[in-house]
């Protein structure tokens, strides 16, 4: 038994994959119950009277090669939150196992735990040192029902990168009994590797990347799992055969090309700029206490009053996050960086 069959849900493991009608581009299709004709209006290459090809191969290549990893190690998924579900789903017998997350972070690991019925366990980042990982108290509070530990960097909503030398050593600590997850929805503005690179090294390791921030897809919805081939291979046979829409798949294949990746590096730059012009001008300002560092399209500031933040940014039109019922923020906001414009009404806004 590999270790990966080891850490699944016996169900999981046990589970022969849904027979999908056969994908033979070449044959007429008289097997999946489809109308031979498109819609009138329906301008889609493959027509969406047909089912799309489970897991696209033009798909997956395209993500294999925008991420730099072999194509046996990429799941497509409706975004990264699919992503999460799908680990949660395939790993966590309900009842019995734990994910382990660490606060203040994203929602999503918590909410596909508790649907799933798996225990939850909080070990908080170090807010007086940048929020970093506390690697000692994660392994304080790991036990061997621990299946899944979720780790975002940047970190949502702190804005942080996580050591990368912090989460090596723990995925080397736990391998093989536990996966340690990277949620990398935000890389792309940080400017450094994805731990991508160390997954040959580190097979306990999966990345989640998205389409939905740096790329401007969030409505395509489409996200990567990158792992283990196993554990890749575990995911591809929970999760819905046709999840990713065929509208999706060409609008990604269309706008993903590597012609339009130029244009790409430019946007993100464009945002990294105002990152550090709007945090810069955001110190300034009476109501702003303190601006957090962020490599991300966004940035976590407190304020003496947070509602009245709120109140204003909404009068000038312009909604910011309220975060104060993440733990350790009482007075906090996360602000998305938009266009030139938009950040100087804000700034104008708590001038
Ligand atoms: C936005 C976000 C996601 C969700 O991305 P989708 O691909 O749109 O589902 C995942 N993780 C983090 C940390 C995010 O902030």
């Amino acid at each position: 038994m590999s270790w990966v069959t080891g850490l699944a849900r016996p169900a999981v493991t046990a589970l022969a994959p849904y027979q999908t009608a056969l994908w033979e581009p070449r044959l007429t299709r008289l097997h999946a119950n489809e109308l031979p004709w498109r819609a009138a209006a329906d301008e889609s290459s493959q027509g969406l009277n047909r089912y799309p090809e489970p897991q696209s191969r033009a798909l997956i290549a395209r993500l294999a090669d925008l991420y730099g990893v072999d194509a046996r190690r990429v799941v497509a998924t409706r975004g990264s939150d699919e992503g999460i579900d799908l680990l949660v789903r395939a790993f966590c017998e309900c009842g019995r196992d734990a994910v382990l997350i660490c606060p203040p972070t994203f929602g999503m690991y918590a909410q596909c735990a508790q649907i799933q019925g798996a225990q939850i366990i909080c070990v908080p980042l170090r807010a007086a040192e940048g929020f970093a990982l506390d690697g000692e108290g994660v392994m304080r509070a790991w036990t061997p029902r621990t299946k899944l530990i979720f780790l975002c960097s940047p970190n949502n909503p702190t804005g942080n990168l996580l050591d990368r030398e912090a989460v090596l050593i723990l995925a080397r600590i736990v391998t093989e009994r536990t996966l340690v997850v990277i949620d990398e929805a935000y890389l792309e503005f940080a400017g450094t590797a994805s731990l991508a690179r160390e997954i040959a090294q580190h097979p306990n390791l999966v990345i989640l990347r998205t389409l939905s921030k740096a790329h401007g897809l969030a409505g395509a919805r489409c996200g990567a799992v990158i792992a283990h081939p196993e554990v890749a291979a575990l995911l591809r046979k929970i999760i819905q055969p046709y999840a990713i829409p065929q509208l999706t798949v060409e609008a990604v294949l269309r706008i993903l090309g590597p012609l339009q990746r130029k244009g790409f590096a430019l946007r993100t730059r464009r945002i990294c700029a105002e990152r550090s012009r709007i945090s810069q001008a955001l110190r300034m300002l009476p109501p702003v206490r303190h601006v957090w560092p962020s490599a991300a399209n966004f940035l976590l500031a407190e304020f003496t009053d947070a509602t009245e933040a709120m109140r204003r940014a909404r009068a000038a039109h312009l909604l910011v996050r309220d975060v104060r019922n993440l733990s350790g923020l009482p007075r906090a906001l996360r602000i998305t960086l938009g266009t030139r414009e938009q950040n100087n009404r804000l700034l104008q806004a708590w001038a």
